[in-house]
């Protein structure tokens, strides 16, 4: 075990090189640029180590295209023993660089510990920790039982539908061929995520009557209607969520209680693109969307929060005449949760005692991940999130990830390793 444990710190210049490489690719999503390219970075490395590699295209999956295909690799190494399989389960893709940075944002720059760089954090260092932490293990070990899977997948960023979603549908997580899945997202180092809230997304819109700009009471105005339902929503919806609070260990702490954002509203004409020179024309809006985040709790039931969103369009029905509206449903997940005492919870928990003398703590993420896809569709239960990186630095300008965070990390994926298949 202290072998092991040396073995990863003698790695820890190749576990920077491997992080940076990875960082330097651009995986942007949306639109999903350069999803070959680091599949083929992964595959080829590991390849050339005698794993067995796949690059599966997500074909026909929600948002594959030939401009921008869906990229992912799966890599397995079958120990001379039979045993279980145990999989490390990354996304590669990156969300939009955003405004704000001082660093070079795919520059993957060391400084004082630190790489910095979009996708760092979430969740391309996690990924690297496990590639490093697979390695120190095989090559110490190598008449180890069972097997060891690294995939790394697309669109974890967009729900994940042409990345683990089709792979689970077509069996790479069933059961019969892996049994244990730890998906390296960045929760810090000291803790095991056992799942999360539920989401339901949905466009709620307001109709109204199109007319002439200087003849509104001609015509009927959806943003004012909308602003009502705003109104609504602030007076009763908010203060409702805020007061229901869950026993679920969530981190942050601010996300122990429901909640819900408004993620877009449009309204009126179209904005046009900046090409565009001219003014606007004036139109009474006759339409005006909003798209609704509600991130709901293990002890609400889904089809009460969607009951809520009704009863509060009636409420705002009653105060105006001619108020119609529609809701659609865009996206719906329930909350998840692995038992504290699955076997690769426990194991990762001692793993995590061995390197740093402390228990682990029990988290549940605010936000969906692509446990949701290895729980519904690949019927997996044995599944956790662990992995390096600060939590709230992801999406964040000047995302980093602490080298030392990193090492500490492989050393307890190692150890997970040994224990599972040494
Ligand atoms: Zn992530």
């Amino acid at each position: 075990m202290d072998a092991l444990l040396k073995e990863i710190e003698d790695r820890h210049a190749a576990l920077i090189a491997l992080t940076q490489d990875l960082v330097r690719i651009p995986t942007l999503n949306p639109p999903g640029r350069h999803y070959r390219d680091i599949c083929a970075l992964v595959g080829e490395r590991l390849g050339a180590r005698g794993w067995d590699v796949q690059m599966v295209r997500a074909e026909g999956a929600l948002g594959d295209s030939t401009q921008h295909p869906r990229w992912n690799v799966v890599c397995r190494l079958e120990g001379p023993h039979p045993g279980e399989c145990v999989h490390f389960n990354s996304h590669h893709d990156v969300v939009a660089v955003g405004e704000g940075w001082t660093r070079e944002p795919f520059g993957a720059e060391l400084a004082d510990g630190r790489i910095y760089g979009r996708g760092t954090c979430d969740m391309k260092g996690g990924l690297a920790t496990s590639i490093i932490a697979a390695e120190a293990f095989a090559d110490l070990n190598p008449g180890f039982r069972g097997a060891i899977e690294i995939s790394a997948t697309a669109d974890e960023e967009s729900g994940g539908y042409g990345g683990v979603a089709y792979l689970a549908e077509r069996g790479f997580f069933d059961p019969a061929r892996v049994q244990h899945v730890i998906i390296p997202e960045p929760l810090n180092k000291d803790r095991i995520c056992l799942g999360h809230r539920g989401v339901w997304w949905a466009e709620i819109e307001t109709k109204g009557h199109i007319a002439h700009g200087s003849m509104p009471f001609l015509g009927d105005c959806a943003v004012r209607h909308m602003g009502a339902v705003i109104a609504e929503m602030e007076r009763t919806l908010f203060p409702l969520l805020a007061g229901r609070r869950t026993d679920m260990p969530i981190v942050p702490d601010g996300a122990r209680q429901s909640t819900l954002n408004i993620n877009a509203i449009h309204g009126g004409e179209p904005v046009q693109d900046e090409s565009y020179t001219g003014l606007p024309s004036p139109c009474v809006p006759d339409r005006c969307t909003i798209t609704i985040d509600r991130r709901f709790l293990i002890e609400e039931d889904i089809a009460e929060v969607k009951h809520e969103v009704t009863q509060m369009m009636e409420r705002v029905r009653e105060t105006r005449p001619d108020f119609r509206y529609e809701i659609r449903d865009l996206f719906e997940v329930l909350p998840t949760l692995t038992p504290q005492d699955a076997p690769i919870v426990r194991t990762v928990q001692d793993a995590v005692h061995a390197v740093m003398g402390k228990s682990a703590e029990f988290v549940i993420s605010p936000g969906t991940y692509d446990q949701k896809h290895i729980d519904r569709i690949g019927r997996l239960k044995n599944c956790i999130a662990y992995g390096p990186g600060i939590l709230d630095l992801a999406h964040q300008p000047d995302e980093w990830i602490g080298v030392d965070d990193m090492v500490d990390s492989a050393k307890v994926m190692a150890l997970a390793l040994h224990d599972l298949l040494g």
